[in-house]
């Protein structure tokens, strides 16, 4: 297989597919080189794409491509053992063209997402493994492959192999990622007849509906849970830091069991059937775990370089705007004949500069935080649920008198000003 191309792309992801499309788009000679059977056949996301980020790359995408529903509504539930506070918010709005964000199945999306990279000229190859970098003088010019073979040279070679690359991490990009770094999250797909889910998420047909669960949904460790309707199915799943799983040693199928038999839960997945069942990691340290990404002849996109904002589920977003950025400075450096580190560069300020680098620095110290003081999820979640029971229970007790007692069960005035300070620090670090 010994041949060139402009460009090689390792992974066929939200990133690598985005800047592979571009890279062809722009005229390049590009190989995109996918392990799996398929783009998307080992891929798992909740998941919801974001329209913004998608339209940059396809115009008018949701026209053509295997959506499931258009999300009209945002829930969010503060689970506690057998209750749950909700709010959020529904917009219809947001059930016309041009849309705000959908779910979908990444199997079926990704492989559309790929077609229309290779329409662009992009050459994909499936079921081939990169193995490493091939370096020559502290430049990388192509990659080793499990093929017989299997060497392809390329003036430039996009990491976008997703999260705990080891590509970067053979080039001393980054240092393995500790288990606080990283989230570990299950999922399945439940087939549900289509009008049950209308009738059980009150959606009309082609509306969707997000549902973020917090607190018990996770026994209370960092990290959260979500259901998502699709067409016929329902995304459940439930990821935490891998540090949370070992300190309270609990299996990550035990909490998405956990999670499906929740009485809060329940009552939406009841009668349907497993369909699928998946696990993924989840890059969470976010800015501070950030490697290099930008190397003589090489760049890093996506979840490779830790592009994911744990706070708000966004890491499609933010992979595909990374692959977008990458191809745009690949173009500029084609057209300067300079592979150099110094030109790919401004891959990295570019994305730095955006709302990727902002949103990064914004939540730099998020991820730490709240795994360092465990009471923002299994304290005071259940505490505001017990105040909400007391306050919407009637049961002849004054308003008056209720207030009392929460302001009481809130404990001793050191305790009060405990809670005082932790909302204040926890305003620090998402302000
Ligand atoms: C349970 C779960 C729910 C999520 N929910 C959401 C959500 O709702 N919205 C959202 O925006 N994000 C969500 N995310 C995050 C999102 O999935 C990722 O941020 C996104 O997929 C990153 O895209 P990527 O292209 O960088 O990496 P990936 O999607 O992981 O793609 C990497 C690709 O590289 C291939 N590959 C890896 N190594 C090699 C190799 N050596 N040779 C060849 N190919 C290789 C893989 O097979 C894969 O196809 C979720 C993640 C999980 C796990």
């Amino acid at each position: 297989m010994a041949e060139r191309f402009d460009c090689i792309v390792v992974g066929a992801g939200p990133a690598g597919i985005s800047c592979a499309h571009d890279l062809a788009k722009g005229g390049a000679n590009v190989l995109l080189i996918e392990r799996g059977e398929y783009p998307g056949a080992k891929n798992v996301m909740g998941g919801v794409l974001y329209r913004k980020m998608m339209e940059d790359i396809v115009p008018e995408f949701y026209k053509e491509a295997p959506l499931e529903r258009p999300i009209v509504e945002q829930r969010f539930m503060m689970m506690d053992k057998e209750s749950a506070l909700n709010f959020g918010y529904k917009g219809m709005e947001w059930s016309k063209e041009p849309y705000n964000n959908f779910t979908v199945l990444r199997a079926k999306f990704d492989q559309w997402f790929a077609d229309k990279a290779v329409e662009q000229g992009a050459i994909l190859i499936n079921e081939t493994v990169v193995l490493e970098c091939i370096v020559e003088n502290g430049k990388v010019v192509g990659v080793r492959t499990d093929r017989p073979d299997g060497e392809v040279y390329a003036d430039v070679v996009v990491l976008a192999d997703g999260v705990n690359s080891l590509l970067a991490q053979s080039l001393g990009f980054h240092r393995e990622y500790k288990p606080d770094e990283v989230a570990l999250a299950t999922m399945e797909i439940l087939k549900l007849d289509k009008k049950i889910i209308e009738d059980r998420f009150n959606l009309e047909e082609n509306q969707g509906c997000t549902i973020e669960l917090f607190g018990d949904a996770t026994k209370g460790i960092l990290g959260t849970g979500f259901l998502y309707t699709n067409k016929d199915s329902l995304s459940i799943g439930v990821g935490t830091l891998l540090s949370g799983l070992i300190k309270h040693k609990i299996r990550p199928y035990e909490l998405l069991e956990y999670v499906k038999n929740h009485p809060m839960i329940r009552p939406y997945i009841q009668g349907s059937e497993p369909q699928e069942y998946l696990a993924h990691l989840i890059p969470e340290g976010g800015y501070k775990s950030m490697g290099k990404i930008v190397g003589d002849g090489v760049l890093v996109i996506g979840d490779a370089s830790q592009l994911v904002n744990a706070i708000h589920r966004e890491g499609s977003n933010l992979a595909m705007t990374s692959g977008r950025l990458a191809a745009e400075t690949i173009l500029l450096a084609k057209e300067a004949g300079d592979f150099s580190e110094a030109m790919l560069d401004r891959y990295r300020v570019q994305l730095m500069n955006g709302f990727v680098g902002q949103d990064l620095k914004k939540y730099k110290d998020s991820t730490h935080h709240f795994d360092k003081f465990p009471q923002y999820f299994d304290a005071y979640i259940p505490m505001i649920n017990k105040a909400a029971s007391q306050m919407f229970t009637v049961d002849g007790k004054s308003k008056w008198e209720k207030q009392q007692k929460i302001w009481r069960d809130l404990g001793s005035a050191k305790e009060k000003m405990k809670i005082a300070r932790d909302v204040y620090r926890a305003w620090r670090v998402i302000k």
